[in-house]
């Protein structure tokens, strides 16, 4: 399905084609927390980094975080870009040289209604701030890191792929 998003001011709008819609997946690491994610997380999905299309492109800033190891060494840079408005900080998208051929949209960023999860999985718990609620039960899946199935193989076992 195709999905259009835009910041809030309206300085950009993007479209991108997406067979994986479902904002399933609940970030807690600090750098989602920080940038994207007020209520203690961000919620990425994933689209297909051709298909994507920026309107006011100059607009869009890029962000590399510094991510350090458990040792907490010096860090280094991430690879991962985030993409945000420089007018008003909308978060837009996520890219990774690692894994170029996806574009991760954060879910708060698309005006298209998405489809709602028919369940859910909290990821980097360990590192979740202390005053966040984690949401628990029956359709709540949690990982202390990375979950254990990517966006791609998550949709496809549930029968969700969106041709
Ligand atoms: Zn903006």
């Amino acid at each position: 399905m195709k999905l259009e998003g835009s910041c809030h001011c309206g300085a950009v709008k993007f479209t991108v084609e997406s067979h994986t819609p479902y904002p399933y997946m609940r970030c807690y690491c600090s750098i989602c927390r920080k940038t994207a994610g007020g209520g203690g997380y961000a919620i990425n999905i994933m689209g297909l980094a051709k298909s994507l299309s920026v309107r006011g492109r100059k607009f869009v800033s890029v962000f590399r975080a510094r991510v350090r190891d458990r040792e907490g060494g010096r860090g280094t840079h991430s690879p991962g870009r985030r993409h945000f408005c420089a007018k008003c900080g909308s978060a837009l998208w996520a890219w990774d040289p690692r894994w170029a051929e996806w574009v991760y949209p954060f879910a708060s960023a698309i005006d298209t209604p998405l489809p709602k999860p028919p369940e859910e999985q909290e990821i980097m718990l360990d590192y979740a701030a202390p005053w966040s609620e984690i949401p628990h039960g029956k359709k709540h899946t949690h990982f202390r890191e990375y979950p254990d199935e990517g966006i791609a193989d998550w949709h496809a076992k549930r029968g969700l792929t969106v041709k």
